[in-house]
């Protein structure tokens, strides 16, 4: 049996029920593809209901505010994939005339659809032969076959997907898509896979050879920037001061306190002695609490996170910065990022208010 027939035959009786299996419905198929990015079916499920259900179509989608996006996104990371599904869903309003496209050509020329993902789309929803190439399919690929060429180099995402093209069943390209995505996700694990019971074991390269932790190769990432974000809790009893990130850096249109950033890791003290702390506080502010550093790692990045919980700030400071007074009981309608979200959670707690 040649390789594909064996996945597909593994795929029919093996696969999960997930929703977005069992839709040709585009709109649906690319909730699940965007929200899935990044993220376990587990973690992502609940995300997929939760816009399907807010917005029955694209449509509805597009007449949605930033600040709606991001704050049903909110606890998945990753915000740009949210800013990006709303230029998407307005861009697919005013050029496809609300419907949804399901040709590659049209879905590569959206925001946040890459190749992998106009593949994905268009097989799903209309069996364009179009071969998906994810991180499952890479790793299955370069064992079974014996690639080491980098999968994310130039030579090796061409190398991949030309393969990926000869494999395909041109009869169900949907069908074969789902099942060599499935087969890595369930079987040829990163970490684990159970070769013992995989239908290709005998003909995989890695297997024979013993090197399947050796495979798929990967380049080294780029260097993890570290950086000291200082943050102020300002709360009058009632309303905690935030700000909205702007869209030049980590974090664009969510919400988190006024900070300071420093280059290196300074004390206390040093902050305080800062310009700008002494810009924004008066002499006699109060700190009642400093917490931290607090570790947060972003792709790229290292967040060193201290929390500095003050009783006020000079009065045109709010003016002068953009910095918006919430009511305390209507935090959750402002979007978060992870730690500043997980930071209040415990903070609220704490206090009475
Ligand atoms: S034998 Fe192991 S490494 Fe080879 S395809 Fe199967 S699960 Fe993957």
């Amino acid at each position: 049996m040649d390789f594909s027939t064996a996945l597909i035959n593994w795929y029919q009786q093996n696969k999960r029920d997930l929703p977005w299996r069992n839709t040709q419905n585009a709109y649906h198929i690319w909730l699940s593809e965007i929200i899935l990015q990044q993220t376990r079916v587990a973690q992502g499920m609940p995300y997929y209901y939760k816009f399907v259900n807010r917005f029955a179509n694209i449509n509805s989608f597009a007449e949605a505010s930033e600040d709606e996006i991001l704050n049903l996104w909110q606890g998945l990371g990753y915000y740009s994939r949210g800013r990006n599904m709303l230029k998407t869903a307005i861009a697919i309003k005013n050029n496809f005339g609300g419907v949804f496209p399901t040709a590659y050509s049209d879905l590569v020329s959206l925001i946040g659809i890459g190749e992998y993902t106009a593949a994905a789309i268009s097989s799903f929803a209309t069996n364009e032969v179009r071969a998906v190439v994810d991180g499952n399919v890479y790793r299955v690929l370069a064992r079974f076959y014996g690639i080491d060429t980098p999968i994310n180099s130039t030579n090796g995402k061409k190398e991949f997907q030309n393969l990926a093209n000869t494999l395909i069943v041109i009869q169900q390209p949907a069908l074969f898509n789902q099942a060599i995505m499935e087969f890595g996700a369930l079987v040829c694990k990163p970490k684990n896979p159970t070769c013992n019971l995989c239908p290709l074991n005998i003909n995989c390269w890695a297997y024979q050879q013993n090197k399947i932790s050796q495979l798929p190769v990967k380049l080294k990432k780029l260097k993890i920037k570290e950086r000291y974000l200082y943050f102020f809790v300002v709360n009058n009893g009632s309303h905690i001061i935030m700000k909205r990130r702007d869209n030049t850096d980590i974090w664009a249109g969510l919400y988190d306190f006024p900070s300071i950033e420093t280059p290196t890791l300074q004390t206390i003290g040093e902050v305080f002695a800062s310009q700008q702390f002494n810009l924004w506080f008066n002499a006699n502010t109060e700190i009642s609490k400093i917490s931290g550093p607090v570790k947060h790692l972003l792709t790229h990045q290292k967040i060193y996170a201290h929390f500095i919980e003050v009783s006020q700030f000079k009065t045109n400071s709010i003016k002068n910065n953009n910095w918006i007074s919430v009511p305390i009981n209507q935090l959750e309608n402002f979007a978060q990022p992870k730690l500043i979200f997980a930071y209040l959670k415990n903070y609220l707690n704490s206090i009475k208010y």
